[in-house]
C-alpha cells in the first residue's frame, strides 16, 4: 500500500506525441525533456517519446544529455543551454547538437574543435525579443559570416524564443514572429535546421513551414487551448490516502494560522502530502481531494507533508480511502489547470514540484 504516489502514464505520452505530430507534420518534434522531463522523469519520457517515433529530444544542460546516453538513448540530442569551456570536450566526444548563445562562445567552441581535429554542430540561438540568451537579429548577417568562417563549426540552423506566444497580436509577438522570418532568407544553405515554435506557438500554429518545434508542457498533456480538438491526455496524477479520520465539533479550529474554522460538527481526514511534495501551498483553503469519486475540500493551511480534507458529506469514508489530489478518480477529475487557476500558476510549476518531490522520495511510477 502507498501512502502517496506520483503515477506517471506513459500511454498518454505516447499519444500526446503523436497528437501534436499529427497536428505539425511535417514538421518534425523535438520534445523537450529538461528539468528531469518537467517532473516526469527524463530516461522515461524519453523512452516513451521514442517509441512514439521521436528522433530528437532537447534539453538544457549537458548533464541531462549524458544522462540519457548512459540510459541508451540514441536519438540526436539538443543542448539549449550551450557550454561552459570545461564541458565542451565531453560533448564534442558525445556529438551533440550544441546551442551557441553568442560569438565568444562561438570562439570557444572552434577553439577547442580544431585543437582535437573535430567539429561541433551548433543552432544559433538570436533573441528576436525574449532578452535571454541569444545574439541581436541585426548582427545576425555578420554573425553568420564570422562563424561560418570559423574553423571547427558547422552551423546547422539558428533558433529563437518566443516571450508572449499565447498573444498572437500582442506588439513584440508579432514582431518576433516578423523578425525571424526576415532571417531565414539570408542564411547559408546549410543552415537548415531552423526552429522557433514551443507548445504555445505551435498550438497556434505560427510558422508552420519550419522543419522543427520544441513541444514541451503539450506533450505532457496540459492543453487548454479553446477551439483545437486535440487528442491530450495529462501523463502524470498524484495520490495519497487517509491516514487519519476524526470528528471536530462546529467552531473547531483546523491546521496553521487559524484560517479554517470548522462551521459545522465535522469529520476531518489528514492525508500525508504537503508542499514539500509539490502540493502547493497557496491551494490552503481552496484546493480539493476526490475521495469515494466526490469533490472534498481542502480545510486551512497546507502542511508541509500534511493536509487536511472534509469529509463530513462522505460519512463512509475511513483510513485507507484513496485520496486523488491531480489526476482522475470515477468519473471525477483535478486537472492540472484547476490547481494552476487556483495557486495562480502555470503547469510547468506544478508538474516540476510535484514529479521532482516524487522522484527524490521514490514514490513516483509507471505504468502502461
Ligand atoms: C522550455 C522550453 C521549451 C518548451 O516550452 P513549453 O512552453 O513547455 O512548450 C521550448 N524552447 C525553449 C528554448 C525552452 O526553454
Amino acid at each position: 500500500m502507498y501512502p502517496t504516489e506520483v503515477i506517471i502514464d506513459r500511454s498518454a505520452l505516447r499519444q500526446n506525441f503523436r497528437a501534436i505530430a499529427s497536428l505539425a507534420e511535417p514538421s518534425q518534434l523535438v520534445p523537450v525533456i529538461k528539468s528531469d522531463g518537467y517532473g516526469h522523469g527524463i530516461v522515461e519520457v524519453a523512452r516513451a517519446f521514442a517509441d512514439a517515433g521521436a528522433r530528437q529530444f532537447a534539453v538544457f544542460r549537458l548533464e541531462e544529455a549524458l544522462t540519457l546516453r548512459r540510459a541508451g538513448i540514441t536519438q540526436d540530442l539538443w543542448i539549449m543551454m550551450g557550454l561552459l569551456p570545461e564541458e565542451a570536450e565531453e560533448a564534442n566526444d558525445a556529438g551533440f547538437r550544441i546551442a551557441c548563445p553568442d560569438l565568444a562562445n562561438a570562439r570557444m567552441l572552434s577553439q577547442i574543435a580544431t585543437a582535437r581535429k573535430r567539429h561541433f554542430d551548433i543552432h544559433v540561438k538570436v533573441d528576436t525579443g525574449m532578452g535571454r540568451l541569444g545574439i541581436l537579429p541585426e548582427t545576425v548577417t555578420d554573425a553568420v559570416r564570422e562563424l561560418t568562417a570559423l574553423p571547427g563549426l558547422r552551423i546547422r540552423g539558428i533558433f529563437s524564443h518566443l516571450a508572449n506566444a499565447d498573444s498572437p497580436e500582442h506588439p513584440v509577438t508579432r514582431q518576433q514572429l516578423d523578425c525571424f522570418r526576415t532571417l531565414l532568407p539570408v542564411l547559408p544553405d546549410s543552415c537548415c535546421e531552423n526552429h522557433l515554435c514551443a507548445s504555445r506557438a505551435i498550438l497556434h500554429r505560427y510558422l508552420p513551414e519550419l522543419p522543427y518545434i520544441r513541444p514541451g508542457i503539450c506533450v505532457y498533456g496540459a492543453p487548454e487551448f479553446p477551439g483545437l480538438q486535440l487528442d491530450l491526455r495529462p501523463a502524470m496524477s498524484l495520490r495519497s490516502r487517509i491516514i487519519s479520520c476524526k470528528p471536530l465539533p462546529a467552531g473547531a479550529n483546523v491546521s496553521y494560522n487559524c484560517i479554517c474554522t470548522l462551521k459545522r460538527p465535522s469529520l476531518v481526514g489528514v492525508l500525508p502530502v504537503g508542499y514539500a511534495d509539490g502540493y502547493l501551498r497557496e491551494l490552503s483553503n481552496r484546493g480539493e481531494a476526490l475521495v469515494r469519486g466526490h469533490r472534498v475540500p481542502i480545510l486551512g493551511t497546507v502542511c508541509m507533508g500534511m493536509v487536511m480534507v472534509d469529509l463530513t458529506d462522505l460519512p463512509d469514508a475511513q483510513v485507507g480511502d484513496e485520496a486523488v489530489l491531480l489526476g482522475k478518480q470515477g468519473d471525477q477529475e483535478i486537472t492540472v489547470w484547476e490547481l494552476c487557476d487556483k495557486a495562480h500558476t502555470i503547469a510547468h510549476v506544478v508538474y516540476c514540484g510535484i514529479g521532482t518531490a516524487a522522484a527524490a522520495a521514490g514514490q513516483r511510477h509507471y505504468q502502461n
